[in-house]
């Protein structure tokens, strides 16, 4: 099933998006915070063919889910990206010839980066002059655990959803440390809603990114240096994840500074990103 937030006369409400992606079925208005949609996931039932059907593009949609701590992401886990990284003089502490890492990059974006699907990004132009995205495959954690083996990980996935990792590479290199150049207000958009792990083949998802309407990333999630199983299990070491946890597992090649000169984003910019059968997340940088 795919879940959403949305807005409806005002009021955040949780619906399942049908098949065709054409209606919203909203859950009950008592059920206002899709954390309460996971813990309860075991008792759902879909909506009745007879409930209550919003078309769409009558609602605004909302970010699927704002965790309640830190987004965990990961860096550097496509071959060619981590290449193209390596070459950018981007990043900070760069070993020379060290292109592919022994163990996953992992940082943290705080909530109030999340922003939903169709709103502005800022581009915060007296902080920064190096704005670039970073088409994510995320995954929303279902069951908690601390010491997680990879083997059972996928059983902790509740779901998955996109991501735009929006980076200011300027911050990213003078900082020596990536929170700061990720973790800008608005800097993480989200959606356009979760569609349930039981639909999704997580290691077999296309994943495409265009600016203004050109493809600047494509690639398949196949190709994640570390995996999403090994990935659960090197963040839950000693460290318990909990049920609404987001983990954004990296971006491919063909971002802004694997260009040269590099292509940073401007007002009016347009970042669409696709992902699998997981729907459209498209934002405006303002
Ligand atoms: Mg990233």
């Amino acid at each position: 099933m795919r879940f959403a937030r949305f807005l409806l006369d005002s009021t955040e409400r949780i619906g399942v998006v049908d098949a065709d992606g054409r209606f919203i079925q909203p859950l009950d208005a008592s059920v206002s915070d899709m954390l309460q949609v996971i813990e309860q996931y075991a008792e759902f039932r879909s909506p009745g063919a007879n409930a209550e059907k919003v078309p769409l593009d009558k609602v605004k949609l909302l970010a699927p889910i704002v965790p309640r701590r830190n987004v965990f992401c990961v860096g550097k886990n496509y071959r060619e990206h981590a290449k193209e990284f390596a070459g950018s003089g981007y990043e900070a502490g760069a070993v020379k010839g060290a292109e592919i890492d022994e163990y996953p990059a992992v940082f943290s974006k705080p909530p109030t980066t999340i922003v939903g699907p169709g709103d502005d990004v800022q581009l915060h132009a007296h902080v920064t002059t190096s704005v670039d995205y970073e088409a994510e495959l995320a995954v929303v954690i279902g069951k908690g655990g601390r010491d997680i083996r990879a083997e059972d990980a996928l059983q902790h996935v509740w779901g998955y959803t996109i991501v735009n990792d929006v980076t200011a590479r300027d911050r990213q290199r003078h900082h020596k440390q990536w929170f700061l150049g990720k973790s800008l207000d608005t800097f993480c958009p989200m959606g356009p809603w979760i569609t349930t792990a039981d639909q999704v083949k997580s290691d077999d998802l296309d994943v495409k990114c265009w600016v203004n309407g050109e493809l600047r990333q494509n690639a398949n999630s196949r190709d994640l240096i570390f995996s999403i199983p090994s990935l659960i299990a090197t963040i839950s070491a000693g460290l318990e994840l909990h049920p609404g946890d987001v983990i954004a597992t990296g971006t491919p090649a063909g971002v802004g500074i694997g260009f040269n000169p590099p292509w940073f984003l401007k007002a009016g910019d347009e970042v669409k990103i696709e992902i699998g059968g997981l729907g459209t997340l498209t934002n405006r940088f303002v």
